[in-house]
């Protein structure tokens, strides 16, 4: 019993000093987005759209906002032990926008703006806030790129990707939670956001090619078909790993010449990628 123990910590210590030297090794480039102009000091963050483009804040925005802005401040934008803080203004501003409590079901709505991920039915899972926010930062995106994401789940990373550009494109395999994404993203007005339901390993191969791809479950390998719909010089963030592995989340960036680098970021923990029999 006390050996098992002993295993267990020990394993704990091991992951948690594998996540410090992943940060600590990982070469997370500074985002590549050009300055966000200054807000004025009285205007409230998440009222003010940071670009030309940017939907209006939706519905739901004028509830619980206090709640958002604590999350922001303390577990998206504060350093912490084994956490890089999130610095893109833009994604800040996201997080601190979207009602991430109308995507969880209501049984868990209390819950919404704690620092874990929450169930949204079907097994599956909403990301960590942290987590949403570090994906979005990492995937670099410019004003008008053009980002899938495999796995839509609740909706909400796609609702932050919104905020990002406005040319979102998320496919999902699970069909009820399709129809339930959608419509929260259409009530929330993120009609803008394009929805699919199907298999993911295969992308959107009709939108292709893309200048992001983001990957919300974890993949023993990287799709062939996501590297295929890869613009060159874009980027895929992606945790692999079996499911009962810790996962590593990786960006994969392809290079002018076509081919392929990839950094660790940090380890992770996210549902599998099932496939369509
Ligand atoms: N991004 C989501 C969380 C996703 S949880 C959010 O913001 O809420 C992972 C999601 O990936 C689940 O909804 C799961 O059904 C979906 N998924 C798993 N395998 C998939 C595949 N092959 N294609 C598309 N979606 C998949």
């Amino acid at each position: 019993m006390r050996v098992g123990k002993a295993i267990a910590a020990g394993i704990l210590v091991l992951m948690v000093t594998g996540a410090v030297i992943a940060f600590g090794l990982g070469s997370i480039d500074a985002p590549a987005r050009a300055p966000e102009p200054q807000l004025q000091p009285e205007t409230p963050p998440d009222t003010q759209p940071s670009t030309e483009w940017e939907p209006p804040a939706p519905p739901a925005a004028t509830e619980r906002a206090d709640e958002r802005a604590r999350m922001v401040e303390q577990q998206i934008a504060r350093q912490r032990l084994g956490r890089q803080p999130i610095k893109d203004r833009v994604v800040l501003n996201a997080m601190r926008t979207v009602p991430r409590h109308v995507f969880v079901p209501k049984a868990d709505r209390r819950l919404a703006y704690q620092d874990s991920p929450l169930r949204i039915g079907y097994g599956q899972t909403i990301s960590q806030p942290y987590i949403v926010a570090m994906m979005s930062e990492l995937l670099e995106l410019k004003e008008d790129a053009k980002v899938l994401e495999i796995g839509t789940g609740s909706g909400y990373q796609a609702a932050v990707l919104a905020h990002l550009t406005p040319n979102v494109y998320t496919v999902e395999i699970i069909d009820p939670l399709f129809e339930r994404a959608a419509g929260v993203l259409g009530s929330q007005d993120y009609g803008a956001v394009r929805t699919r339901h199907g298999d993911g390993y295969f992308g959107w191969a009709e939108h292709a090619p893309f200048d992001a791809i983001i990957v919300t479950c974890a993949a023993g390998h990287l799709p062939p078909p996501l590297w295929d719909q890869l613009k060159p010089g874009g980027r895929i963030v992606i945790p692999i790993g079996g499911p009962y592995e810790v996962q590593r989340l990786i960006v994969v960036t392809k290079q002018l010449d076509g081919s392929r680098r990839s950094t660790t970021v940090m380890s992770v923990r996210f549902v599998p990628m099932t496939r369509e029999e």
